[in-house]
């Protein structure tokens, strides 16, 4: 088995893809491991102006991207207080797709993320992402629930 040198976690800005993303903070810096942070901005599925026909279909995306973006930097910022060994990638398409096709890319030994993600009703309507990582990721993946108060 490989040893843990690229964790890549899957955040979707949730408490429990926060939650998840503390314990892939913690085994990066156990395992000196290179950390990858993963956001993925769900394919928009009719965004194309028929409904908000003041607002083009590019602008929305533009204003989408530099929203994430500052998401991204804030939630580093609050998070990896003295961790510099990171990078940040912030894809568009399908979450569990994409959190595959970035730990394929940067060749990751291990992909974290929570068991549950931002919206029930997605969940419900188009599965879950975590299910389908584990199902389909090439390297091991760890799934994290929240603590139970
Ligand atoms: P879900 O199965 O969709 O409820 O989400 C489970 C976990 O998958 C979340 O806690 C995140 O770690 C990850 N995840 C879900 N959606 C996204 C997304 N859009 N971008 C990155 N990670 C995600």
């Amino acid at each position: 088995m490989k040893p843990f040198s690229k964790i890549l976690a899957a955040i979707d800005f949730s408490e429990n893809s926060e939650c998840a993303f503390d314990l892939a903070l913690t085994l990066a810096t156990q395992f000196s491991a290179e950390l990858t942070i993963v956001h993925v901005i769900n394919e928009p599925v009719d965004l194309r102006g028929f409904y908000v026909p003041h607002i083009s279909f590019e602008q929305l995306e533009k204003e989408i991207e530099e929203s994430a973006v500052k998401m991204m930097e804030t939630f580093c910022q609050s998070k990896l207080k003295g961790f510099a060994n990171y990078k940040t990638a912030i894809v568009t398409g399908i979450p569990y797709d994409e959190i595959i096709a970035a730990a394929e890319r940067i060749d990751a030994s291990l992909i974290v993320l929570g068991t549950h993600g931002r919206t029930g009703l997605d969940r419900i309507l188009f599965g879950s992402t975590a299910e389908r990582v584990v199902r389909s990721a090439a390297c091991p993946v760890l799934t994290v629930r929240l603590p139970v108060t």
